[in-house]
């Protein structure tokens, strides 16, 4: 037993998780839809004996991740560490998963022991066929990006090398594997982030393999690679792109680039490739406007509801919500509806504004959601006339039942707490008795009208309240 004991701390400080591997594993076990949706979001915190420290932005998708994935997660990291018994999660509002998600790509680079990587560059030439011409939404911040990319995909060599840039989740990626699909029915393509070229780069001159390094690179009839802002410094290196890029030229092969800036404004790289870039045509994806963000969340939720083959209906309020709502990128957008379709289909509804508000409140850039159980007690006593004190105490003449049902269950549709906490937050309730009254009031509200619109107002006094707070 000592013995095994100290084998395992052993094996402890030896085998750490890698949290990228496991992200690969979650992606293929949930699917895309899930993984963007909810689990891309948890970052890795801390590694302990056998316990794994995860954190996330919100309750909300805490209790999400928890209630519906946590088993199945932990079977997965099981797989890597069998020592590993259980997850706990922390909220952290500050961290954003983007830095993390930058930071592991950096790590993945420099590690050298990252053994899930197969030898072949076949792995990264991955051509997602559901990023296609067809279903990419065109407005006027992109039209010139799209245009060029179904230019070149006709005809290669028109425009050459192009050269799209534009900020993060603007459909960058997106175009350049749409016109990979297109130019792989007759060419040899390779698509491949700058970031991975680096690395079969730095593992090619390790095991002495240039020469087929430059035979695959070469060798391609068009070459596309996303994200050139993150292949810096390394001479060598970009010594060797600059005459790959030339050679690909000369016989006269598609170069397709995408950054997050224009040419002349990348750093580490040198000039000659720079000028390179700038020679072909550059054109950028600008900010979506609302006009477009409507479009894509209108067609794809079409999209979404044929894929999942369902009547959810989403509602015109929403769809304008999250439109309006939701600025920063197009990547933003998508997985926005992704959630919202997500709970349509487990909660078998659509969900209202105060709900999508809890849902999406990590994404949105109205400030914290302020709803506070002290806010919703305070307002549903001043409107049943009836003290705090009669709210929490036990008593339970039908004149203080209702009120402090209907409380609950604001609580329950106006926080991300727990069925736990809520009860905590009313003297100490069981949290049976929190989901009785949520259960009670649901089913009220279908028959009594009076009580249904009570319950609205009261929810508009609160978050209007709220706003105003802010
Ligand atoms: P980038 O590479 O610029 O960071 P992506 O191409 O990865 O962005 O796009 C992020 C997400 O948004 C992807 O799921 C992509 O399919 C989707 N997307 C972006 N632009 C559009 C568009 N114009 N129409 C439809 N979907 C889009
Ligand atoms: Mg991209």
């Amino acid at each position: 037993m000592k013995n095994n004991l100290i084998q395992n701390s052993d094996q402890i400080s030896e085998k750490k998780i890698n949290w990228e591997d496991v992200q690969i594993v979650f992606k293929e076990k949930f699917g895309n839809e899930i993984f963007e949706s909810w689990l891309k979001k948890i970052v890795f915190v801390e590694e302990y004996k056998n316990y794994l420290l995860l954190s996330v932005s919100t309750r909300f998708i805490r209790d999400w991740i928890t209630s519906r994935y946590l088993d199945q997660i932990l079977q997965i990291i099981k797989i890597q560490k069998k020592e590993i018994i259980r997850i706990e999660f922390i909220i952290d509002t500050l961290k954003d998963s983007k830095l993390t998600e930058k930071k592991t790509d950096l790590k993945s680079f420099s590690n050298k022991n990252i053994s899930f990587l197969k030898d072949s560059y076949l792995q990264y030439n991955r051509i997602d066929p559901n990023k296609n011409f067809e279903n990419f939404v065109i407005g006027e911040s992109n039209k010139l990006a799209f245009e060029a990319s179904k230019k070149v995909s006709n005809d290669i060599s028109h425009y050459n090398p192009l050269y799209i840039y534009g900020g993060v989740g603007m459909g960058k990626t997106h175009l350049l594997n749409a016109m990979g699909l297109k130019l792989k029915t007759i060419n040899k393509v390779m698509f491949i982030s700058a970031e991975r070229f680096m690395y079969q780069f730095v593992k090619s001159i390790k095991s002495n393999d240039m020469v087929k390094f430059k035979e695959y690179f070469r060798n391609t009839d068009v070459l596309l690679i996303d994200d050139i802002q993150f292949m810096n410094g390394k001479e060598a290196m970009q010594e060797e792109f600059f005459h790959t890029f030339n050679a690909l030229l000369d016989k006269g092969s598609q170069i397709i680039v995408s950054a997050d800036r224009p040419p002349s404004k990348l750093v580490r790289i040198q000039e000659r490739i720079k000028s390179r870039f700038s020679g072909g045509l550059v054109v950028d994806i600008q900010n979506p406007d609302k006009e477009l963000r409507y479009k894509i969340i209108k067609i794809k939720s079409e999209e979404l509801k044929y894929l999942n083959s369902n009547s959810i209906e989403i509602s015109e309020e929403i769809k304008i919500f999250i439109s309006t709502e939701i600025k920063t990128s197009i990547r933003e957008l998508v997985g926005a509806l992704n959630r919202i379709v997500s709970f349509s289909r487990i909660y078998n509804k659509v969900p209202s504004l105060a709900e999508t508000k809890v849902i999406l409140k990590d994404l949105l850039s109205i400030p914290e959601n302020k709803v506070t159980m002290d806010v919703i007690q305070t307002e549903v006593c001043k409107f049943f006339k009836i003290s705090k004190n009669e709210m929490l105490s036990s008593r339970r003449s039908r004149y203080l039942v209702r009120p402090r049902q209907t409380a609950i269950y604001l609580a329950k549709s106006l926080t991300s707490k727990s069925l736990p906490e809520i009860g905590r937050a009313f003297a100490n309730r069981d949290h049976t008795t929190v989901i009785h009254s949520v259960k009670t009031i649901e089913r009220l509200k279908k028959i009594d009208s009076e009580l249904n619109s009570n319950i609205d107002n009261l929810k508009n006094q609160i978050l209007l309240k709220k706003s105003n707070e802010i």
